[in-house]
């Protein structure tokens, strides 16, 4: 299922295409037209695809920091060269955890607040528990299995699998939600690269954060809070908000361990299994080879597990695999499943992977190359509150 036709060639376009839309209607209705300020903190993905969504769209404006050394020099480059008159980019001397905690700072100071408020400005969001994200992605996974139903691949009412790579827990947990609108999914295999705590969750009922955080080639699931997972904890456990609050603290302390029958629930409906660099790398290659397939390193995650899965337990439901970044974003790492001397410019990477591959560059990569660079903003995580002074000019 990819899910990665979209302008910036990640399946968070499907949900952040969307959102500026609901988020500006909404606050036409409860917020006076408030104009909002978004604040993101991005390790690659989120900011781009926030930024196309949100560029020139009426009553927003958007500030995404970015940590300087920590994303991907394609990634880069498709913040620096955003178009629009409302958004705007700036790389921070630190680290992911910095931008966000920056992030974080500036959200809840009430001066700031106050002096957005004066120009009829608030701040607003556009991070992964964002209701508005969650909901377009339910939708393609009924449409994925309408399709499934039209080829005559399966029968209506017949039962599949789904597998996602998994960072946040939101594409899998609207996955679940489909499922509880109706969609007949059997069981959901949740896959992680070398951050594995969802893994060891789903075996043992117990979430430990407590664990050396690894920076893989599947950037994008390289977390080790799931924030969406609570979500799924809450209707699992029955609802019961009190248990689930002692769950959420005892997290902030490290690790918790839900009881027997939560835990059932969970293994009743998921399975959990990861992938670690090196056999990510081996699956792009096994898969290209076999089925003439190029995936990208987070798809290939989700190919790995399902291939363990299927090893385990032998279930032949058809399976529907969500693939959510195009094999060009990451063209270094996909070059290392073949066998070549790799050039140091990460065009030239793509050039070589379509030659290798046979496959087309995407128009939204090729693009990149000729647009002007709009952005060269840098700033210390401690003076974030006064790029976004400055930028909004309050
Ligand atoms: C964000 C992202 C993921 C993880 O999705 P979640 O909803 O956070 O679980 C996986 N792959 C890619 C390419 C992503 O950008």
């Amino acid at each position: 299922l990819e899910l990665w036709h979209g302008p910036t060639c990640a399946f968070k376009d499907m949900a952040l295409q969307i959102l500026p839309h609901l988020l500006t209607r909404s606050l036409k209705k409860t917020a006076d037209g408030k104009t909002a300020v978004i604040l993101v903190a991005t390790s690659g993905d989120t900011g781009k695809a926030a930024l196309e969504g949100f560029k020139d769209v009426a009553g927003t404006e958007m500030i995404v920091f970015y940590p300087e050394n920590g994303v991907s020099p394609m990634q880069k480059r498709q913040m620096n060269t955003q178009e629009g008159e409302n958004v705007c980019v700036c790389a921070i001397h630190g680290n992911f955890d910095d931008a966000q905690t920056g992030v974080k700072k500036i959200f809840t100071d009430p001066a700031l607040k106050a002096e957005l408020a004066q120009h009829n400005k608030m701040f607003s969001s556009a991070n992964s528990i964002n209701w508005g994200r969650l909901l377009p992605q339910i939708v393609y996974y009924f449409s994925a299995y309408l399709d499934l139903v039209n080829a005559k691949k399966i029968k209506m009412g017949d039962a599949i699998n789904v597998v996602v790579p998994t960072g946040n827990f939101g594409n899998i947990l609207a996955s679940y939600y489909a499922k509880r609108m109706g969609l007949p999914v059997h069981k959901f295999i949740c896959a992680s690269n070398s951050n594995n705590v969802l893994t060891d969750f789903i075996r043992t009922g117990t979430y430990d954060k407590k664990r050396a955080f690894y920076t893989t080639i599947s950037p994008s699931m390289d977390i080790l809070v799931s924030s969406n997972l609570e979500r799924l904890l809450y209707h699992l456990c029955g609802e019961d908000t009190e248990k689930l609050t002692g769950w959420m603290n005892a997290l902030q302390g490290g690790a918790y361990t839900v009881d027997a029958a939560t835990a059932d629930a969970v293994r009743a409906l998921f399975y959990g299994g990861c992938c670690d660099d090196k056999e990510t790398v081996e699956v792009i290659r096994n898969t290209f080879e076999k089925d003439g397939y190029l995936c990208d390193t987070h798809t290939a995650v989700a190919v790995g597990v399902y291939e363990q899965y299927l090893k385990e337990t032998g279930d032949n439901t058809p399976a529907v695999i969500a693939s959510t970044a195009s094999p060009y974003k990451f063209p270094d790492s996909v070059l290392d499943a073949f066998d070549c001397e790799k050039p140091a410019d990460p065009f030239a990477e793509a050039e070589l992977l379509a030659k290798l591959s046979n496959t087309k560059i995407p128009a939204p990569i090729t693009a990149l190359r000729t647009k002007p660079v709009r952005f060269e903003n840098t700033c210390a995580a401690a003076d974030m509150a006064d790029f976004v002074r400055e930028t909004v000019r309050v």
